[in-house]
């Protein structure tokens, strides 16, 4: 009888699949995700692309232009370009998706477009059914919501975007998280965020959005005042200027971003509520096309290489590999449980969840 009765109890246990919200114990406490619209790998590996840089008709000021960004070797150009990733993440921290080493990192959704390449890092899934830029509200649940849900996270959860789109893709009503999105008021007790706020009605706007640099101050601002637990920076400006055909701008705005990073990367080691006890988390929604018959500018499923995207982090409990030169593949859809593992959680939803990516957390 017990033999049965304990046969009974295994039997109901695998068929409960119980599977447990808390994973294994790590460092990290705080995590930080900051996004890069359209940036590809060949720029963040390689540094400036000397043929676009010649090229008149994507460089207007090709002398200005490489005097800043070019060098004949290949480690000081990207350093040039990428001076936080190249001196600090690369020390210190891991850079997957140099396809020149065979190590891969792509979009699993096919459409290598904005919406989907988000939906997919932040709901581990690369639903078919997002399809669109339209600003439909998301109905997959995501990471930043799930996390916002487990205990000490309550309120603790923040997003600052340049894309007018995040309040949908994040789903704003609903997930309870606070989501700042373009021009949306910044209503904070603060003398410095009234200022931001001024600063982003009285721009000219020059890529039809609030400019990076106010989402990036936004945030640093309402991390020093409210102390997310989870907080995500999207940018914006690359994928704009790439579209547009300056590769100029594009580079620039690339380096912007590379110099806000570092900033905010510095702020978290100086505050004692994020010292040591946070991962930053950095990559892209989609990649963009090769400069061949003007792809690099465009991407989308009819764009072969578009799918081609890049990670990086830095933390308490990410191993200092730097560049990863071995032979391998990952994909945007492992970001979700990523995030989650780092801070001791195992993310599930009511759709499958691709797996975490153990490098990133294992000591
Ligand atoms: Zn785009």
């Amino acid at each position: 009888m017990k033999r049965i009765l304990l046969a009974g109890i295994l039997a109901t246990a695998i068929c409960m699949k119980v599977i447990p919200v808390m994973a294994q114990k790590t460092k990290t406490e705080n995590i930080v995700v900051v996004t890069l619209d359209g940036m590809r790998w060949q720029e963040i590996f390689g540094g400036a692309d000397i043929q676009l840089l010649n090229n008149k008709k994507y460089t207007k000021d090709s002398a200005g232009t490489s005097s800043r960004f070019w060098n004949d070797t290949l480690e000081q150009r990207r350093k040039k370009l990428f001076p936080f990733f190249w001196s600090e993440i690369a020390v210190k921290g891991q850079l997957y998706g140099n396809r020149r080493y065979n190590n891969k990192v792509d979009n699993a959704n096919p459409y290598k477009f904005s919406y989907p390449g988000y939906n997919e890092i932040f709901t581990g899934f690369p639903d078919i059914t997002v399809n669109s830029n339209d600003k439909i509200a998301n109905k997959n649940t995501h990471v930043l919501e799930f996390i916002g849900k487990q205990p000490g996270f309550k309120g603790k959860i923040a997003a600052f975007a340049t894309w007018d789109a995040f309040p949908y893709i994040l789903n704003k009503q609903r997930s309870n998280i606070y989501v700042n999105a373009d021009a949306d008021s910044l209503l904070f007790p603060s003398e410095k965020l009234k200022l931001i706020n001024d600063l982003q009605y009285l721009t000219t706007r020059p890529i039809g959005v609030r400019p990076d640099v106010i989402t990036y101050l936004a945030a640093r601002e309402y991390l020093k005042e409210y102390k997310p637990r989870a907080l995500y920076i999207a940018f914006d400006e690359t994928d704009d200027y790439a579209h547009g055909g300056e590769y100029d701008q594009y580079l620039k705005a690339a380096h912007a971003q590379d110099k806000m990073i570092a900033d905010l990367w510095h702020y978290l080691q100086s505050d004692p509520n994020y010292a040591n006890k946070t991962t930053l988390l950095i990559t892209t929604d989609h990649g963009r096309g090769d400069k061949v018959k003007d792809e690099w500018r465009h991407h989308g499923q009819k764009v072969e290489d578009a799918g081609q995207i890049w990670i990086a982090a830095i933390g308490p409990d990410t191993r200092a590999i730097g560049e990863v030169t071995t032979a391998g593949q990952l994909y945007q859809q492992q970001i979700a449980a990523t995030l989650a593992r780092l801070l001791g959680l195992r993310f599930t939803a009511e759709h499958p969840v691709a797996d975490p990516i153990p490098s990133i957390f294992t000591k």
